[in-house]
């Protein structure tokens, strides 16, 4: 009920920070933790903003919209108070609650502080071993990973226990025990000193509060730094993860690496392999360039030699022509050159002529043989 209350969103200046709580909260408790009393307005707004006789269109631009809040928040409050009212007596039995409903009213006069007291007076009834254990939370220290509300909570709701009991835990002893706790969390003496120093009137719950919120928020900071912790105590957990998490990025990182050396070299061997394609391609366009400029000029091509073989099933290692040199097919000589048929009279001189007596004829090739 009590976190429901504060978590409801009412201004600083009315509930301290602390939402609706004021309504369910022993007023001397309230102002003694919060450093100022619960403050609702005496009563709702006025059905229309008041805007003073000669106001200028700012001012009254500003008295409507101020309005508008109040009846926002006063709203809110209303809703707050019959809700809250309505889940205390959800739970009670009829007859339980029919001493507070009114006839004509119902519930709706009702606060929550009454329903409260009056559950409290009738049927709260706190064992010995509630009390030891509320103790026992009392003393149990902080954590200083998390924000020190969380610790100051427990101990005010540990409080509030306590005095529903009959046994309470006083303002002073909310302080030593809180101060206590502080120190153990370790690194703290900076602050234990201030707080120390600290006029002892002053060292109330609501400045305990202020002074150790800032000092544990400034050592989580420092910590975010530093990467030191509390006392050795805190978070070794959360460092061993950070630890792994740590070396799986940096094995990701080396299998990057890796990857990359081997794309590398995919990337070379097909770079090489291009190279290769290119240049036996731009072997093949020259000798076909050659051939094509031969044609074109009425020259015969002079034949290459076809890499990677000496073809000498086709080629005659011993073969010569007259008219085309040392490399010629199988079949192909001086007598059965078409050529040498049209150059008639060279043909009846040199028809005979082969290799051993190329009779003065073509040396194309001459160095050619067969592989
Ligand atoms: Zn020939």
């Amino acid at each position: 009920m009590s976190s429901n209350l504060i978590a409801v969103r009412m201004p600083v200046l009315w509930g301290r920070g602390k939402g609706l709580l004021g309504e369910l909260q022993d007023a001397a408790v309230f102002q003694a933790r919060n450093g100022a009393a619960y403050n609702p307005p005496a009563g709702p707004p006025p059905a229309y903003p008041v805007i003073a006789n000669g106001a200028t269109t700012a001012q009254r631009e500003q008295a409507r919209a101020e309005h508008s809040i109040d009846v926002k928040y006063w709203t809110t409050a209303e809703h707050g108070r019959r809700i809250a009212v309505n889940i205390g007596s959800a739970a009670l039995e009829p007859f339980v609650y029919a001493e507070l409903d009114d006839p004509d009213e119902g519930l709706d006069d009702v606060n929550i502080s009454d329903l409260y007291d009056h559950v409290m007076d009738r049927f709260a009834k706190i064992s010995q071993t509630e009390i030891d254990d509320n103790l026992a939370e009392f003393n149990k220290g902080i954590d200083p990973s998390r924000t020190l509300a969380v610790y100051t909570r427990k101990q005010e709701l540990c409080q509030e226990i306590a005095s529903d009991a009959g046994v309470e835990i006083t303002e002073s002893s909310m302080v030593t025990t809180g101060t206590k706790h502080a120190v153990a969390a370790g690194g703290m003496e900076e602050a234990w000193k201030s707080w120390m120093r600290t006029a002892t009137p002053l060292r109330t719950w609501p400045n305990w509060k202020t002074h150790w919120t800032n000092a544990f928020q400034e050592k989580r900071e420092l910590i975010k730094l530093t990467g030191s912790a509390f006392n050795g105590m805190a978070n070794s957990a959360q460092e061993e993860e950070i630890g792994t998490k740590m070396v799986d990025a940096l094995d990701n990182l080396a299998n990057a690496a890796v990857q990359r050396n081997d794309t590398f070299e995919q990337l070379v061997k097909s770079n090489q392999t291009l190279t290769n394609t290119i240049s036996s391609q731009q072997t093949e366009i020259k000798r076909l360039l050659a051939i094509v400029t031969a044609l074109s000029t009425g020259k015969q091509p002079q034949q290459q030699p076809i890499e990677g073989g000496g073809a000498s099933e086709v080629w005659d290692p011993l073969g010569y022509c007259w008219w085309h040199g040392f490399k010629v097919k199988h079949g192909h000589t001086s007598g059965t050159c078409d050529k040498g048929k049209k150059d008639v009279a060279n043909y009846n001189l040199h028809k005979d002529a082969k290799r051993g007596d190329e009779q003065g004829g073509c040396t194309w090739n001459s160095n050619w043989k067969a592989k």
